[in-house]
């Protein structure tokens, strides 16, 4: 699509992308913009970020800028830096053939390990995930390459996959969540031919580094498509593989205040976003995780004799680790998700004038988050605890000191989340060692 067809304006690329584009154009490289940042300025989005495609090896690109540093194993990338804004570019990708294991690789499922055999453009869309993806603004001539019909899909707003859904979500199955964030993001509908496959190969996310994952939930939760992420995620089964102790307990208890938390959380998280408001990982994950804490916890309690608090302190340790299998965490992320767990202890124990001090603990207010969420997802105690802190929190300082004096009992509903155990089971033998 030539220039005058289209309505991208070098205007609305970034200085910096502008930069690198040219540089490599007046090196006698190819050079396009690609993927994101054609598709949403298209769409009349901002772009989040600039990715560059280039046939130059990202040895030559490393030649050409100073700025320039050389990333990746599974996919060999150039990030050329500026201050804090980083340009990615990519060497052109191509087909797989003969090309031995030092450059591509993949694995028994059909999973790509490696992947770094250049080609030609053409060869480089076949390779790119969706068809609005493969998206090429041509810097030396401003003209628009599209592939697999990637311009009429973005005009009937469809997420269709280039090439065979299935073989493309074995390849990657990361794509399958790509899938429903871009849909979402792009308020978008996933073709069925993309859709039907994802029940079934939704388990191949259990394979995928739980590192990369991390990067990829921060992706689907934190951009202001929480809810709609997390719900789609549920109907595909693409949730499951991600957080399968949550999972588990929704099954148990679709209407549940496991349920309900999470709904109300997801719902606060987009309309933080919306106003800007900070959002954090660690609270994130407390509240996702805090139902299956607190069973395990009841657990570790009924089994081992040990007091709630250390069967607490043992339960924090499992979960995170278990989680940690399919997401990694940074640790420091998940002191913070531990200090919020803990700290809803104290909200039984020091209603009165301890009251003063715990809310001057610097996480108080996560955990008081928290709390709310708690209180709105199970009522009865839990709640009428919450209100007690809610007016405290926002009582003025003589209403706080009344407040404190007055005698308000309350505390986590004992039962609500714990699993009813059959007697059978509870008496059962241990094996003897
Ligand atoms: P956004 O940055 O808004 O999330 P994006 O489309 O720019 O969207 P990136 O993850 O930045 O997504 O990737 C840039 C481009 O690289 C994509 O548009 C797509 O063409 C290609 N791409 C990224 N991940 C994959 C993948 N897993 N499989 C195939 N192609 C991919
Ligand atoms: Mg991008």
């Amino acid at each position: 699509m030539p220039r005058k067809a289209h309505s991208i304006s070098r205007r609305q690329i970034s200085e910096n992308a502008i930069k690198v584009l040219y540089r490599l154009h007046k090196s006698g490289f190819k050079a396009y913009l690609v993927g994101g940042g054609v598709r949403d300025i298209l769409l009349g989005m901002q772009p989040k970020d600039f990715d560059v495609v280039t046939n130059a090896t990202p040895e030559e690109i490393k030649r050409l800028f100073r700025n320039c540093r050389l990333v990746g194993r599974r996919f060999r990338l150039a990030h050329i830096v500026f201050g804090r804004d980083v340009i990615e570019v990519a060497t052109l990708r191509g087909h797989h053939v003969d090309s031995g294991e030092k450059i591509s690789k993949t694995n028994e499922s059909g999973r790509l390990l490696r992947d770094n055999v250049y080609g030609s453009i053409d060869e480089d869309a076949e390779r790119r995930d969706f068809t609005v993806n493969a998206l090429y603004y041509d810097i030396s001539d401003f003209s628009i390459h599209s592939y697999g019909g990637g311009l009429q899909d973005l005009e009937s707003r469809t997420i269709r996959l280039i090439g065979d859904p299935e073989t493309r979500y074995r390849e990657d199955p990361v794509r399958m969540l790509r899938a429903v964030r871009f849909a979402t993001k792009l308020d978008m509908s996933i073709e069925s031919a993309a859709a039907d496959p994802i029940q079934e190969l939704a388990p191949l996310l259990k394979d995928i580094p739980a590192a990369r994952m991390y990067e990829e939930v921060l992706k689907l939760f934190f951009a202001g498509k929480a809810a709609q992420n997390y719900n789609m995620m549920r109907d595909f089964g693409l949730f499951a593989p991600l957080f399968p102790l949550v999972d588990t307990q929704l099954n148990e208890a679709p209407h549940g205040p496991i349920a309900k938390l999470l709904q109300e959380m997801m719902e606060n998280t987009d309309s933080r976003i919306e106003q800007e408001k900070p959002v954090t990982p660690a609270f994130f994950y407390a509240a996702m995780l805090w139902y299956p804490l607190t069973q395990r916890a009841d657990d570790i309690a009924l089994e081992s004799g040990l007091s709630l608090y250390d069967a607490y302190t043992a339960a924090m340790g499992d979960i995170m680790e278990q989680q940690c299998r399919s997401i990694s965490i940074p640790r420091r992320f998940s002191t913070v998700t531990k200090d919020i767990w803990q700290l809803q202890l104290r909200f039984e124990r020091n209603k009165g004038t301890k009251a003063f001090k715990f809310i001057e603990h610097p996480k108080f207010r996560a955990a008081y988050d928290l709390l709310l969420l708690r209180g709105e997802a199970e009522g009865g105690t839990v709640a009428k605890n919450a209100a007690w802190w809610k007016s405290f929190v926002e009582g003025s300082e003589d209403q706080r000191n009344v407040i404190a004096k007055s005698t308000n009992k309350g505390g986590r509903n004992r039962n609500s989340q714990r699993r009813r155990r059959k007697p059978s089971e509870k008496a059962a033998p241990k094996p003897a060692e």
